[in-house]
């Protein structure tokens, strides 16, 4: 077969594999005409604690809803210091600020593109209460080095794993369930996406479950009597159903996502364009610079489940074009790193530079790695990519 065209994703495909099963599950919503939380939610967050071996977990209206959440029950707010990898989705950033709270910016690793555990520790101040790593790509951050610099700093851990479901980190728990709180996102093209907006927020504190629990509806306990302020941070009963539907696939759906990751890393080597190596700076041998697994040597693929297939090359730009000139879907996620952003202009002149998150947003570029690509499919990319480089 002859492949012309390979979108950056195709959540037609997805659908049609599981259409009966998501067509039920939606029209015994509809039957039931129970909208709002319900045995739908109460099951699906059931079903993704066992799955994520965690005690707790509560289904909200999004990933950036789980982190607001998560700040607010820790009670973060004017004057507090959150700590967070300057190169990562707005949300990361955006929830600190909405609490009035300061964002403190840190660089990120070249390999990882996660926080640096090392630029954390310098980062601490007095007045910094929490720390939010983002587990970015869907490969772990080095969560043993930040609980470390947490412990030992008596701050909160509010883990970003939204493009992270069902990887896992060095000590070999789930990413999310190591931390204070972990948030996740079903936005579509997540690995385990909904039909619409939606989240989860998992913890193993008990206490903090019940508070975020009563924060999700207002903070009224009973109904309609409020010691504390929360907000409509719901997951709707349609959304449950349809991500109890996915929930089961999910463990395949990434693993064809880490076997498309290894093949490129083959056809990549086989056009001249990287080395096995996997090194991070840019030479003759190395054109494109593939992702890596950190945790590579303990067991392949277990640490990273590959949200993003994300390169890095010369020209970024050029190449994207290119590449979009010919239906190969791309993006560059993501262009404008935190301390660069408009929004951010007054809390960061204090922070200092980033060059590892410069150079990364200059080079960065996503291509497709959807469970549902074909090895042709694969081959047209870089065989694109090759033509691009050279032109
Ligand atoms: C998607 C994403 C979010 C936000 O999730 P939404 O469900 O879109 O609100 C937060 N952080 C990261 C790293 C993300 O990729």
């Amino acid at each position: 077969m002859i492949v012309r065209h390979v979108p950056l994703l195709d959540l037609q495909a997805q659908y049609r594999s599981l259409k009966p099963e998501l067509d039920a599950a939606v029209m015994r919503v509809a039957e039931s005409q129970r909208f709002i939380l319900g045995d739908e939610v109460a099951a699906f967050e059931k079903e993704i604690a066992d799955y994520l071996e965690v005690p707790y977990a509560l289904g909200v209206s999004s990933g950036t809803d789980a982190l607001l959440l998560s700040l607010m029950a820790l009670g973060i707010g004017p004057g507090d210091e959150v700590i967070v990898p300057t190169f990562s989705f707005f949300a990361t950033a955006g929830v600190v600020s909405r609490l009035h709270a300061t964002p403190v910016f840190v660089d990120i690793d070249p390999v990882s593109f996660n926080l640096d555990p090392g630029f954390l520790e310098r980062a601490v101040t007095t007045r910094t209460r929490a720390v939010v790593p983002v587990h970015l790509f869907g490969q772990a951050a080095d969560m043993n080095a930040v609980m470390e610099v947490a412990e030992a700093h008596g701050l909160r851990v509010v883990e970003d794993a939204a493009q992270a479901i069902g990887v896992r980190c060095g000590d070999g728990r789930f990413a999310g369930t190591v931390g204070t709180t972990g948030c996740f996102s079903f936005f579509p093209s997540k690995n385990l996406g909904c039909f619409g907006d939606g989240g989860l927020v998992v913890t193993n504190d008990p206490e903090l479950y019940h508070r975020m629990k009563i924060m999700r509806v207002h903070g009224g306990e009973p109904k309609y009597y409020h010691k504390i302020i929360g907000g409509n941070f719901r997951l709707d009963a349609l959304q449950a159903a349809v991500l109890r539907v996915k929930l089961p696939h999910l463990e395949t759906w990434s693993r064809r996502r880490r076997e498309n990751a290894h093949r490129y890393r083959s056809l990549f080597i086989e056009a001249g364009l990287a080395e096995e190596s996997g090194r991070t700076a840019f030479d003759d041998r190395n054109t494109v610079l593939l992702p890596k697994e950190v945790y590579a040597g303990a067991e392949p693929g277990f640490y990273h489940i590959y949200n993003q297939y994300s390169i890095r090359v010369e020209k970024r730009d050029k190449v994207m074009q290119y590449l979009r000139d010919r239906n190969v879907g791309c993006e560059i996620y993501y262009p404008v790193p935190f301390h660069r952003q408009e929004c951010f202009a007054d809390v960061s002149s204090s922070n200092g530079s980033f060059p590892v998150a410069d150079e990364v947003a200059r080079t960065i570029l996503s291509i497709p790695v959807y469970p549902e690509m074909t090895e042709d499919m694969q081959q047209y990319v870089v065989e694109t990519i090759a033509e691009a480089v050279h032109a």
